[in-house]
């Protein structure tokens, strides 16, 4: 399998981002962290993705993952959410431009590879099992999005997981103009999915999660089948039995 690494945008905005792509033609799945400069756990997991597929721990034969990790390298130095907010930047419909050099470059790449699954990688206040108003510990997708039901089921599976109950994922289905998610999904047609952990949290158990939601897409894309190594065995239980995070 292929790993190979390209730069997105100019000057201070420049970042790095990675393709790999399988032996076979498949779906095309895009990760994106770091819209928001602060947001670290999503920042990480995205990073850990990108050493896993170099190390070849990560691995699938068909298809092609893009993996952006730090989307806002600006505010990602200084540790803020980024001044203007990234994630209100992206063209709210077809024909409509991007009001932000670099939001244009991010859309400009997705555009490109027309991935049929978008995952923008976040975090956020609160836990949203214990308080109906905040995102922490949420998936939120459009309406109308066809990638409710997956969303769903991976949902039912991380919860599963997850012993302490206040810690479950929820569902929210939320337009949000002028976000990465809702361009992929209004614009592209992409199945287009934001994942918040909850900032609360112990952060090595918020990389976890975040890691754990991506295998879970992975899956139901049908790039990674239940047979090939991510994340061995071994150390998922690890993990696990450190941060007390499943069974
Ligand atoms: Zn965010």
């Amino acid at each position: 399998m292929q790993v190979k690494r390209y730069m997105l945008g100019k000057g201070s905005w420049a970042t790095p981002y990675y393709i790999a792509t399988g032996a076979q033609k498949g779906p095309c799945v895009m990760v994106v962290a770091g819209i928001h400069g602060k947001e670290i756990a999503s920042i990480r997991a995205a990073e850990k993705l990108v050493k896993l597929l170099n190390q070849q721990k990560l691995r699938f034969s068909q298809g092609k993952l893009i993996i952006v990790p730090i989307v806002n390298q600006e505010a990602y130095r200084k540790r803020i959410r980024g001044i203007p907010d990234l994630n209100r930047t992206f063209p709210r419909k077809k024909k409509q431009l991007a009001t932000q050099p670099l939001s244009a470059a991010l859309f400009k790449l997705t555009q490109k590879h027309q991935p049929e699954w978008y995952l923008d990688l976040h975090e956020a206040n609160g836990l949203s099992q214990k308080d109906a108003k905040v995102l922490g510990q949420t998936l939120i997708t459009n309406k109308a999005n066809s990638v409710v039901p997956a969303v769903r089921r991976i949902i039912k599976r991380m919860n599963r997981s997850i012993l302490v109950s206040d810690r479950h994922f929820n569902i929210r289905l939320h337009e949000l103009p002028g976000s990465s998610r809702t361009a992929a999904a209004r614009i592209l047609g992409a199945r287009a999915v934001t994942v918040e952990t909850g900032w609360s949290l112990p952060k090595k158990v918020r990389i976890h999660y975040q890691l754990e939601i991506v295998r879970h897409f992975l899956k139901e894309a049908g790039i990674v089948k239940g047979n090939e190594v991510y994340l061995s065995a071994k150390v998922r239980t690890i993990i696990s039995r450190k941060y007390g995070i499943t069974k």
